[in-house]
């Protein structure tokens, strides 16, 4: 994944942690991917995520992992999560995620649960409106119609395509169907339980069939 890289101001984040990383939050940027990065290099804005996902898909970087940035209105969780925006504007006309979006954000986020060794659940990636859940400003971010059955399921699918488990802990890894035909397969197929497993020349592993 090509990641852009776009560093917010000195002054909107902190350096440094202080404590393992073990939380995702996901917010909705309301504005436009270049906006949000050019927002978080302001130095009037005192805000940052660590990274910002467009409508099509690309992703920029405005904070390093190893620092915390200032995106969940809660400084512990700021110091233990990684933020992501997402390019959108819920507050000016309806808004879903599309499907770019999703995708190159459950890639994102997989390359973290593999780094980190965040398990890929709704315990440890949350919404903006699920830190301070009394905080009624924030509970559109991401909003309703943020799709997070699905989001995680892309999230464990990406997993899989980074670090193929073995064969026979398949069946405890949740899957979505691959869209029709977009991934050109070769290698060896194998036939397990209901799920097609394709091992590709490069090592990486394509699980295609209902859980
Ligand atoms: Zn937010």
């Amino acid at each position: 994944m090509s990641i852009e890289q776009r560093p917010a101001h000195g002054g909107n984040y902190a350096r440094g942690r202080g404590v393992p990383i073990d939380r995702v939050v996901i917010h909705v940027a309301d504005g436009s991917y270049d906006g949000t990065l050019s927002w978080f290099a302001n130095p009037d804005c005192n805000v940052s995520a660590h990274y910002t996902v467009a409508m099509n898909g690309r992703v920029g970087q405005s904070v390093r992992e190893d620092d915390t940035a200032w995106h969940a209105g809660d400084t512990l969780m700021n110091r233990r999560s990684i933020g992501i925006e997402h390019e959108g504007r819920p507050s000016v006309e309806p808004w879903t995620p599309s499907d770019a979006q999703l995708r190159a954000s459950a890639s994102l986020v997989a390359g973290l649960c593999l780094r980190y060794g965040i398990p890929a659940d709704r315990t440890h990636l949350i919404g903006h409106n699920e830190v301070n859940p009394k905080r009624t400003a924030r509970k559109n971010c991401p909003g309703p119609t943020w799709p997070w059955e699905r989001y995680v399921t892309l999230v464990r699918s990406a997993l899989v395509l980074i670090q193929p488990p073995p064969l026979d802990a398949l069946a405890e890894v949740f899957f979505e169907e691959p869209g029709g035909g977009e991934v050109r397969m070769t290698g060896e197929v194998t036939r397990y339980g209901g799920l097609t497993v394709t091992r590709r020349d490069d090592g990486t592993v394509l699980v295609s069939g209902k859980k």
